[in-house]
């Protein structure tokens, strides 16, 4: 059977007594590329805040790998929203990505010449090398999204979340980036992206969750990635050719 990299059973979430996700059981098998698609303001990011752990919901339940994520933690790596983290305070591009292999590490020790050299790997692998030294602050939105990629992959995880990697990057970016997400799909890991292009759903990802509030549907793309469930999840006719 199957093995479930994430399980979430009843979830509610709600901002001030608003409810934003509305009971959601969802199951995410192991080793699938799932993008999580749905109209802005649907509760994707807040899906993935409140698997993390960032929010509490007001009812429900979410464990990864059969625990709870404060027990899974080493194993998550997420990648944030572009911009939404706020640098105040000096640290290079580099640093940033070494900061993924703390996790490995412990408290105590520093980072070695090792732990370097697959951060410095890690910044090719995005194409961010040549900024190894320069500022966080300093790097455009697109290019900060690369460097957070970097640190999740040295972060050798077995699950990884991330909100909206493609946005606002060009179409080199966007090709090296679903590159890497193929790549750790080969290599068994579970990857679960916020995505809004509907067009390359069926290119990218083999697994889908459609989501508006409540969970409209989730499966393989090539069964459930259809006309049907995407005017239930943005609530008018919507008409994509797909190419199967
Ligand atoms: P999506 O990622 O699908 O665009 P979000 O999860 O960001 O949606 O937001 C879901 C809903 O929750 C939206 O209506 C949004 O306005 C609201 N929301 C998000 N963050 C907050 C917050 N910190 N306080 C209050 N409401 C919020």
């Amino acid at each position: 059977m199957e093995k479930i990299a994430v399980k979430i059973d009843d979830l509610t979430v709600a901002y001030n007594y608003k409810p934003v996700l509305w009971d959601i059981d969802l199951q995410i098998p192991e080793g699938v590329l799932m993008a999580i698609v749905g109209p802005n303001g649907a509760g994707k990011s807040t899906l993935i805040k409140s698997i993390l752990g960032i929010l509490k919901p007001i009812a429900g339940s979410v464990s990864i790998f059969g625990k709870p994520y404060k027990k899974q933690r080493k194993h998550v790596a997420y990648v944030p929203q572009k911009g939404s983290v706020d640098w105040d305070f000096p640290t290079t591009a580099l640093d940033v990505v070494m900061m993924g292999t703390y996790g490995k590490l412990g408290w105590i020790k520093r980072p070695g010449v090792k732990q370097k050299k697959k951060a410095l790997e890690a910044l090719e692998k995005v194409g961010m090398l040549s900024f190894k030294g320069r500022q966080i602050s300093q790097l455009s939105g697109g290019q900060q999204q690369r460097v957070f990629l970097a640190r999740a992959l040295v972060q050798d995880a077995s699950i990884y979340f991330m909100d909206e990697p493609f946005q606002g990057v060009d179409a080199t970016t966007e090709v090296a980036i679903i590159n890497i997400l193929k790549e750790l799909r080969k290599a068994g890991k579970t990857v679960v992206v916020v995505h809004h292009d509907l067009q390359t759903v069926p290119e990218y990802f083999d697994w889908v969750t459609f989501l508006n509030v409540k969970k409209i549907a989730t499966g393989p793309v090539k069964v459930i990635y259809h006309d049907d469930n995407l005017t239930k999840t943005y609530g008018i006719n919507y008409k994509v050719s797909i190419q199967k």
